[in-house]
């Protein structure tokens, strides 16, 4: 099985293996193609994808092992899904899976102009069964460079590292980098004559959707002299959309991934338009996924690209399908606020918290720190709002310490900037 997986060649090769693959060995769809009675013989190319539902998030949870196609046994990492909306799933990968997860971050990292002459450091999880810093690690390697693996948060060692081991590129979340260059700046570190050439940002966006830099870009360009290269990846795709040197949207993999983009009907959108993202995984062995809705709101173009690949691209993600607000009239998406949030230079810490009222409706309140409690400075955040989003939210103020322990829980893997009461 997992030999002709990696020898199928073409992408009508890897379609027509998947299908068999999942008709002989996932209970889930297994029960999908015998209630819908669904001939998979009669898919033949991408398009014919259309044929089969799609499967969603609440799929996954409620019928999680279903979707596994081999024994526990062949189990070799054990993962979970970040679950902001919902409990975490499960995601098993099998050891064939690890190796696909080192050949997507190798191609990425390249599409990223990385080589074996990098040394990357490392400034997120790579444990807590969280994939993506085990992809990391595995993608360098696989690259023949370097790295070294710091892990969130500690900007003394992460300034001790670079100047002691002299990486190229970070990889990192872009909002932590304001502190990275805050604490620099407060401990006389010279960092904008470091080693770093690059930083590979996951997570949040970094622009708009017209790919120009946001308020969060900006902040981190306009201080430092760093190439940004933004990528998109979930665990279920166990995959990513790395952007190339011309900053045009991430790329897709298209030995990895078949992608869709669809309207609320579920119809694909056309080139330049928003959707969201469903994907079909290609050569995964423990867990693969058909038509999987993931709740992300991306643009997506299918034109070819300045760098000279052909293959689609997404735009920064707007936002995720479950977490759009409606506040006062308006849709707002919670990056929305952020990037906000991210202009004003006082704000080191802040939570969006948002809750129902007692008639239903979506209520968005700002916990800040204390010392920012003064009239003049919600009078500024007040027509801020305003002029960038139409509406205001409330603002709660708290000390620091609280506001620190309500962001950074023990058990969560990045700091949470967003909850919901
Ligand atoms: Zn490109």
């Amino acid at each position: 099985m997992t030999t002709s997986m990696h020898h199928a060649e073409t992408p009508e090769h890897k379609l027509k293996y998947l299908l068999s693959y999942v008709s002989d060995h996932s209970p889930y769809y297994q029960k999908v193609f015998r209630e819908k009675s669904i001939d998979i013989d009669s898919i033949l190319i991408a398009g014919d994808l259309v044929k089969l539902p799609f499967t969603t998030k609440d799929d996954l949870a409620a019928a999680n092992d279903d979707f596994l196609c081999v024994p526990k046994s062949r189990i070799t990492d054990f993962v979970t899904t970040s679950g902001t909306l919902s409990d975490p799933v499960a995601f098993y990968l099998t050891d064939a899976d690890i190796e696909r997860l080192a050949t997507n971050e190798s191609e990425s990292f390249k599409c990223a102009g990385g080589s074996e002459h990098d040394i990357y450091q490392l400034m997120t999880t790579i444990d807590r069964r969280f994939m993506a810093g085990l992809a990391y690690w595995m993608g360098a390697r696989k690259i023949g460079a370097g790295m070294i693996r710091v892990g969130p948060g500690a900007p003394f060692l992460q300034w001790e590292s670079i100047q002691r081991f002299s990486p190229t590129v970070i990889i990192a979340i872009p909002s932590f980098i304001p502190r990275l260059i805050d604490y620099a700046i407060a401990n006389n570190i010279d960092f904008r004559s470091s080693s770093i050439q690059s930083i590979i940002c996951i997570g949040e966006p970094i622009r708009n959707s017209d790919f120009t830099w946001n308020e969060l870009g900006k902040r981190i360009t306009s201080q430092w002299n760093v190439k940004l290269y933004s990528t998109y990846a979930s665990t279920e795709m166990g995959a990513a959309f790395t952007e190339c040197g011309e900053g045009k949207g991430g790329h897709l993999n298209p030995d990895l991934l078949i992608l869709e983009v669809v309207d609320e009907d579920g119809n694909a959108v056309k080139d330049g338009e928003l959707g969201e993202v469903v994907v079909t995984t290609l050569g995964v062995e423990g867990m693969p996924l058909l038509r999987y809705k993931t709740g992300d709101l991306c643009h997506v173009y299918y034109s070819p690209c300045a760098c000279g690949r052909t293959s689609p691209r997404l735009g920064p993600v707007v936002g995720r399908k479950q977490q759009m607000i409606k506040f006062k009239g308006t849709t707002i998406f919670p990056p929305a606020l952020f990037d906000v949030l991210d202009m004003v230079k006082e704000i080191e810490l802040y939570q969006v918290v948002v809750s129902k009222n007692e008639f239903g409706n979506d209520e968005i309140t700002i916990l800040l720190p204390m010392h920012l409690q003064t009239p003049v400075f919600k009078e500024m955040l007040h027509s801020l709002f305003k002029s960038r989003l139409r509406v205001t939210p409330g603002f709660d103020f708290i000390t620091a310490e609280e506001l620190t322990f309500r962001m950074y829980k023990q058990e969560k893997r990045k700091p949470e900037k967003l909850i919901y009461i």
